[in-house]
């Protein structure tokens, strides 16, 4: 699941499955944090998370609503021409 909050917030859903058990789990991309990790609510196994994966991912989340932002104004800006 892909998409935007209102306040121009990139929103992306994935699905990964626990290592151990291969139960599927919610996870907000933008909580994909270097140093964190996700425990499964159903065996408890804890993935931690890809320190260089994670920050490659904050950054690119972040370009990406730069540059979304960017695309608003871009129209805003030709309001009245
Ligand atoms: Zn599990």
């Amino acid at each position: 699941m892909l998409g935007f909050l209102k306040d121009r917030q990139l929103y992306v859903e994935l699905r990964p499955q626990c290592p151990k058990c291969k139960k599927e789990f919610m996870l907000d991309l933008k909580k994909f944090l270097p140093g964190k990790a996700h425990s499964c609510y159903a065996c408890g196994t804890v993935a931690h998370f890809d320190a260089s994966l994670a920050e490659r991912v904050q950054k690119q989340v972040h370009d990406l609503e730069v540059t979304i932002r960017e695309v608003y104004e871009s129209f805003s800006s030709r309001k009245g021409e």
